[in-house]
């Protein structure tokens, strides 16, 4: 595997790739890696075996300074991992790198409502700090696809937005590859690193939340079973941010159905201090 940490040195190779005739697949991260993220490298190198993962823990994408210093970084194990999956090539930049500028001046993306629900209600300006790094990271990488996960369904949402802002919509596919998950359905995630014995015991609660949602979505009205599936998280000593059901085609958040449309539950839910998120397709 080859690694980049030179913007300009991963251009000068992309281009010779795309002389080949080759066509980009692009797998951004913050690192830490399990799973979850070798799903989505697999998947692209399948398609493309041109392929990059990025491995940048984005400083303006933390609304909570805390959580930024406390996010865990594994980058030994990450680049083994990678190796091991068949990935040819990892982009590690510094923060100063992608941030020449640095980043007091912030440009605004006009992300509509999505920004206003869910994690952007409760996670003020993380939606800007991702289109922030993921415009940059695009421009520098030019994928024809880049692989998301399922996991941060709303993210997926925003970075398909943010591409269409970008008038990249025609150049660059976006494809979403389903959540991996432990057996007992927590949805992995770098931030179970952070999680004690008696957390990790707790944190499955989410999914049965979501299960219980996908179960019952038939039978009760919509505000009555998320007050029940926010009861269970409390239950097992889960902090709920949201317990929320929406639209799969534009995240917005409905009391009423008709049936047929495609809808998702999303949760978000402190274990004591670490806040994890996970969604499932409910129908
Ligand atoms: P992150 O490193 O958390 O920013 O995640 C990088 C990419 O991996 C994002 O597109 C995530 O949605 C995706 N991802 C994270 N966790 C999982 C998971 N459990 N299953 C599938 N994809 C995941």
């Amino acid at each position: 595997m080859v690694l980049f940490k030179k913007a300009i040195d991963l251009h000068n190779y992309l281009v010779s790739r795309r002389n080949n005739g080759e066509r980009i697949g692009f797998v951004p991260t913050m690192g830490a890696l399990h799973s979850g993220h070798i799903s989505l490298i697999k998947n692209c190198v399948r398609q493309n075996p041109a392929t990059i993962c990025s491995i940048f823990v984005n400083p303006t994408q933390f609304n909570d300074p805390k959580d930024y210093a406390k996010y865990p970084l594994t980058v030994e194990k990450d680049i083994a991992m990678l190796k091991a999956s068949g990935c040819p090539a990892l982009f590690l930049p510094s923060v100063e790198e992608v941030y020449p500028e640095g980043f007091s001046v912030r440009p605004y993306y006009d992300l509509g409502r999505l920004e206003t629900v869910m994690e952007g209600k409760f996670r003020p300006g993380h939606f800007q700090g991702v289109c922030m790094v993921m415009e940059k990271l695009l421009k520098i990488v030019q994928p024809n696809r880049l692989f998301l996960g399922q996991k941060d369904l709303q993210q997926c949402m925003i970075i398909s937005r943010l591409v269409e802002l970008m008038g990249e919509k025609d150049a660059i596919e976006v494809v979403i590859i389903p959540t991996v998950r432990e057996t007992d359905g927590l949805a992995m995630s770098s931030r179970n690193m952070r999680l004690n014995p008696d957390q990790r015991i707790k944190a499955p609660a989410i999914f049965e939340a979501l299960r219980l949602l996908q179960r019952e979505i038939v039978h009760r009205k919509f505000p009555a079973l998320k007050k029940k599936a926010a009861e269970l998280l409390q239950s097992k000593g889960l902090k709920p941010d949201y317990v929320e059901i929406a639209r799969v085609a534009d995240l917005e958040p409905i009391e009423h159905w008709d049936g047929q449309e495609k809808i998702a539950g999303l949760v978000a839910a402190w274990v004591d201090d670490v806040r994890l998120i996970d969604n499932l397709y409910l129908n």
